[in-house]
Order: structure tokens, then C-alpha cells, then sequence
């Protein structure tokens, strides 16, 4: 128990991806987190296969992406529902989506977890809960029969897809239902011909075989004439079968290390946050995993979440604060659940459908139209809402060259330790001025800028800035243009509404 009377400032249902980045992100932030898991350990199944350019940054931004960078393998293209999509070196540093196994990334994420002092305590489902004005109260289910009680100032629900947290907080989670059934394995694949590549489709669905080892392959068949009851269980057989019935072989596969099932499903909570409840990654939105992107949304929601909860944990930022993540994930959440709608549109058996490719893969050759579909799935073109009209307002900080007296060569090194930046490429000391009052959250940069442009995803060049106030998740708060009288009320407006009012010495 800690002196407060609570056993950690947050309880985090689940330690999948996102789950054990909030922990990460709350941990850097000072706070004290417990992350309580229903399974007994890590399953090695293997999921999701990719990162998308943003959340590679969002690594970078922490000084960790080295480690995945290690093991994944970067790809020359992307995909929209199976239609290529080409990427652009100018937008990322990391302008690739990297194959690489969500068991792998949790696996990183858990030891980066632990180094940071978080706690996992595994075997430990939550069973039950209760919010009152101080805490949260919850109840775990730790081995059959027995239970234990835990109380937190805030629970986070990143229980995945089928959240009893949201269950028990009576969040809304509309959407459409299933209409196919997707089967899943990691299986050997012997007699897959050679010049195989990626998706084909059928008169019934398609199937798609991805190598990860020589030998072994992810294979996934999606049928359209079906729709699974969820709670029945999923085996081999019905994969083979599948298999079967869409490629007309089964290639030989044996040897499965995993099998699973998913579909269509597009559902999101209504609410991110329920008093001191909040739900994050699929316990708050789930889709059809068309273009990789549910576990890149998982981790950015909690990149979103993590330094606003800490910051509320420590008294320094108004509970408000918490409302902004329901209005700047919500709409990004709507989004992708909108792009994999019109993905598992385009992928549907029958030749209106096969028509439909023809002419939207023609229209992606076309640069814009690969370029507006290329921001969707990276997510390098979200923007939220944070008032001024500067263009780099509410997007994400392009990762630019400069130089400090500390020896950081580019942006993404002064966001290492989730703190807030105040980044004065101007060189005047009217805003370390302005800014004195949040001196003790906010670290003032001053640097030189290499660059006399910077290049924004969805907007081409624009002239370098002047100044930059960078929120910890790497969004910009408010800037300034080169020549433009310093507005020290607009940057003290910033200052306030995300990081709290300023210490009066
Ligand atoms: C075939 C397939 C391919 C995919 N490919 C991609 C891809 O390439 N890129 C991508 O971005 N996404 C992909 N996804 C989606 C991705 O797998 C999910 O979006 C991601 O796992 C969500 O992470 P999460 O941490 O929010 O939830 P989960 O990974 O579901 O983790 C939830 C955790 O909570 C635990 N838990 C559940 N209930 C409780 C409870 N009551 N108490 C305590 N713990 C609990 C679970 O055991 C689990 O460990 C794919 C999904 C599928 C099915």
C-alpha cells in the first residue's frame, strides 16, 4: 500500500500493447501504475504485424524505436484493402510500415515497462469495479475462487475488444456488426508455389499467406457468405477447411502455432471516459484489421492519455484535462473505423467488387489520392483541435534538424522524456520570460534551426518556425512564425489550458 491509501494512482486493465505503453508513458510522467493482466503470462501469439510511420515516431520520440528497428523488417510499400500504396521519404523519417510481430512488440514493451519501475501483476482479470469522488475501487479475480480488492485514483479499461471494464462502467459501444468471418494462423505452408504473392481473390472470399520465418507463414482466409457465432471455438480444421474453400488447396499446412478468428465488427465506445474510468486501444474501438492499424491507435491513444492522466495524478493540470482525450482520440477512432468499412467494401467477393479495385486502384496512382490514403494509415495527418491558426497547430511536430548546446541534432531528442518543450528557435529571451511561470513543467530549448522549411505531411513545405510549444505526445500546442511579434498571451493561453496554471513565486 502507498502512504495515499491507494495501492497505485492508476490501475491499468490489460497488458497488451496499449496497456504497457500508457504504463510506460505514465511512468516517465512520475506516476505510480499497476498493470493487472487475466493471463498468466505472455502468450507468444503473434497478431498484429506492422507499425505505420507514426508510431515508429512515437518510439523515436522516447528514445526506444532502436530496439524494434532491431528485429522488424521494413516494407517498400503499404496497402489499402490490398491495393498498393506508396510511401514518401520527405513525410517520415520512418516512411515504411515495419513487419513485425505484436508478440515481439509486447515482449519490448513489457521490458521497457520494467525497466521503468512499472508493475505487472499477472493472473489477475478484473472482475468487478466501482468509482466513488476519490478512487476507483477494483476487484480482481486472481485463481478460481479467490479474489482481492484494489483501489486506484484512476482505472484505465485497455482490456482489448471485449473490455469488462467498459462492460462494467455501462459504456455505449454502437457500430455495425459482423457480416464474414476471418480465420487466422501461424502455420507451415509447404506447398505454397513460389511466385505467390500476398491477397488472392476468390468467387467466395479471398486468402492471403505472409512469410515471417523461411517456412512458416501467416495465413488468413476471409469468407462472406458466413458469419461466426463469437463465442465458438476456433480450430486448425475449420482453417484448413477455409482454406480450402477459397484457394482450393490447403498448401499442405500443418504444424499450427496459433489459430484465431475476427470480422467486420466496427464498434466504438461511446464515451473514452467515464469519471475516473477511461478506456483506451480496442476496449475502446474495434474494426476489421484491414491496413494494420488497431494496434497503432491503441498506442497512440495511451501516447495521448498518458502525460494528461499523470499530470491530474500530480496536481498539476485540471481534471478537464481528461476531457481532451475523448475529443481528440474520438474523432481519430471514427476515422479509422470509417477507412476500414470502405476496406472491407473493397474486398468482397463478385466481379461489381472486382470493378470497384480496377477503378479505385487506377485513382491511387494518382499522387494525391496515394498521399490522402497514405495519411490515414500512418496517421501522420492527424490534427487536433488546439486553437490558433498557425498550420503546424494540433499536427504532429515534423522530426527537423537543429542543433543545442546540449548536443540533441533534431526534435524527436528533446521529447526522450515526455516532458513538455518550449522550443525557441529564435533566440530572444522574451519567451523564457513569458514562459517563467511553468518553468518547473516545461523545458525551454533553445536551437538553432538547420532548415529553412519543414516538410508537413498533408501540406507540403512550410517556412521553418520561429517557435514551438511541443506537447509530450509530440503535437504541437502553439507556434510561431520568424518575424512575428512574440503574443505572449497566446502562448501563456497554451501554457494554461495543457499544462496548468503558472507557479506564482
Ligand atoms: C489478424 C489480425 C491482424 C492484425 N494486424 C494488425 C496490424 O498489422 N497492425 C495493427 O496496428 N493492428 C493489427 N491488428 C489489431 C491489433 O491486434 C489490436 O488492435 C491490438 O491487439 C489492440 O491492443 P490492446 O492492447 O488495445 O488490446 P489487446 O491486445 O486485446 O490486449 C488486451 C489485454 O487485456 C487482457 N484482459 C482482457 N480482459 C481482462 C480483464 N478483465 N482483466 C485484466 N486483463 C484483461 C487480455 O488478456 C490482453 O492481454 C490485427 C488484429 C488481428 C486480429
Amino acid at each position: 500500500m502507498e502512504s495515499s491509501g491507494v495501492d497505485a494512482d492508476v490501475v491499468i486493465a490489460g497488458a497488451g500493447p496499449t496497456g504497457l505503453m500508457l504504463a510506460c508513458e505514465l511512468r516517465l510522467a512520475g506516476a505510480d501504475v499497476l498493470v493487472v493482466e487475466r493471463l498468466a503470462g505472455r502468450t507468444g501469439e503473434s497478431r498484429a504485424g506492422g507499425m505505420h510511420s507514426r508510431t515508429l515516431e512515437v518510439l523515436d520520440q522516447r528514445g526506444i524505436l532502436g530496439r524494434f528497428l532491431a528485429i522488424g523488417d521494413p516494407q517498400p510499400v503499404g496497402h489499402f484493402s490490398g491495393l498498393y500504396l506508396e510511401f514518401d521519404e520527405s513525410e517520415s523519417r520512418y516512411p515504411y510500415p515495419l513487419m513485425i510481430l505484436q508478440s515481439d512488440i509486447e515482449r519490448l514493451l513489457e521490458e521497457w515497462a520494467v525497466e521503468l519501475g512499472v508493475r505487472i501483476r499477472w493472473s489477475s482479470e478484473v472482475t468487478g469495479m466501482r468509482q466513488d469522488g476519490s478512487g476507483v475501487t477494483v476487484e480482481l479475480g486472481t485463481a478460481p475462487g479467490k479474489t482481492r480488492t484494489l483501489r486506484a485514483r484512476y482505472l484505465v479499461g485497455c482490456d482489448g475488444g471485449r473490455s469488462a471494464v467498459r462492460k462494467l462502467s455501462d459504456i455505449d459501444f454502437p457500430g455495425t456488426p459482423a457480416t464474414m468471418t476471418a480465420l487466422i494462423g501461424d502455420v507451415e505452408l509447404p506447398d505454397l508455389p513460389e511466385d505467390y504473392v500476398w491477397v488472392r481473390r476468390s468467387p467466395t472470399g479471398d486468402y492471403s499467406a505472409i512469410a515471417f520465418e523461411p517456412g512458416w507463414y501467416r495465413v488468413i482466409t476471409s469468407e462472406y457468405d458466413r458469419v461466426a457465432d463469437r463465442d465458438e471455438p476456433v480450430t486448425f480444421e475449420q482453417l484448413r477447411e477455409s482454406l480450402v474453400r477459397v484457394a482450393g488447396t490447403d498448401f499442405g499446412m500443418h504444424s499450427p502455432r496459433w489459430v484465431s478468428r475476427f470480422s467486420d465488427a466496427a464498434r466504438q465506445a461511446a464515451q473514452y471516459r467515464k469519471g475516473r474510468v477511461l478506456l483506451a486501444g480496442d476496449a475502446a474501438h474495434i474494426h476489421f484489421p484491414a491496413g494494420g492499424q488497431g494496434l497503432n491507435m491503441g498506442m497512440q491513444d495511451a501516447v495521448n492519455l498518458g502525460w494528461k492522466l499523470a499530470a491530474v495524478v500530480a496536481g498539476s493540470a485540471p481534471e478537464a484535462l481528461l476531457d481532451t482525450y475523448h475529443s481528440e482520440r474520438h474523432p481519430v477512432g471514427e476515422r479509422v473505423l470509417h477507412n476500414t468499412r470502405a476496406q472491407s467494401a473493397l474486398a468482397r467477393p463478385g466481379a461489381q467488387t472486382d470493378a470497384l479495385r480496377d477503378v479505385f486502384g487506377s485513382l491511387m496512382e494518382f499522387d494525391d489520392v496515394n498521399r490522402q490514403l497514405r495519411g490515414m494509415l500512418t496517421a501522420l495527418t492527424v490534427r487536433y483541435q488546439v486553437g490558433g491558426d498557425h498550420p503546424l497547430a494540433g499536427r504532429r511536430v515534423p522530426d527537423a534538424e537543429l542543433k543545442t548546446s546540449d548536443g540533441a541534432t533534431r526534435v524527436y531528442e528533446l521529447l526522450h522524456a515526455a516532458r513538455p518543450v518550449l522550443l525557441d528557435l529564435r533566440g530572444s529571451a522574451d519567451l523564457a520570460a513569458a514562459a517563467a511561470g511553468w518553468a518547473d513543467r516545461v523545458d525551454l530549448v533553445e536551437a538553432a534551426g538547420e532548415d529553412d522549411y519543414w516538410i508537413v505531411p498533408d501540406l507540403d513545405e512550410i517556412p521553418a518556425p520561429a517557435a514551438l510549444l511541443i506537447r509530450p505526445d509530440g503535437h504541437v500546442a502553439w507556434a510561431a512564425d520568424a518575424g512575428d511579434p512574440l503574443d505572449v498571451s497566446a502562448v501563456r493561453a497554451a501554457l494554461t489550458t495543457w499544462f496548468g496554471p503558472a507557479r506564482q513565486d
